[in-house]
């Protein structure tokens, strides 16, 4: 999977998300990422999250819908991948995966499950070239 936020100069947001599918996937077989509020989600006042991990789970509970909108009630991007983490892993103790959530400060942070740690790429103005940066799960 290849997730992505992007945040313009004009300060336009957008996220999408590209996968190759699940493992030994039916024929028809959606997941989430194509699915809005599910694989990614953006909205310009609030900022964007993206998932990546076991889709036919993940498409159940629209964790980047809810990670971007826990950032609109005022949460910090860690704590709102989290919270959308924690809302698949309540039904789903061994769910596989992770949100990334970007404000439009460019704050940005991730919550995972199922792994040690996961990392994922940045880079800003501050960051002269793509750094990969990890957060423990
Ligand atoms: N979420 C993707 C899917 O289920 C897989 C992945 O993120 O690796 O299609």
């Amino acid at each position: 999977t290849i997730s992505m936020i992007v945040i313009d100069n004009q300060h336009n947001v957008a996220a999408g998300t590209s996968t190759n599918g699940a493992k030994y996937k039916i024929p028809g077989r959606v997941g989430d990422s194509p699915i809005p509020g599910a694989g990614a989600y953006a909205d310009n006042s609030v900022g964007a999250a993206v998932a990546t991990g076991d889709g036919d789970v993940m498409m159940r509970f629209l964790p980047s819908f809810l990670a971007v909108e826990e950032m609109r009630r005022g949460k910090r991007p860690k704590e709102a991948a989290q919270i959308a983490i924690n809302r698949i892993v309540e039904r789903y103790p061994k769910f596989f995966g992770a949100v990334i959530a970007v404000n439009m400060k460019g704050e940005y942070s991730a919550a995972c499950n199922g792994m040690k740690a996961f990392p994922f790429s940045v880079v800003n103005n501050e960051l002269q070239h793509v750094t990969v940066q990890e957060v423990s799960c």
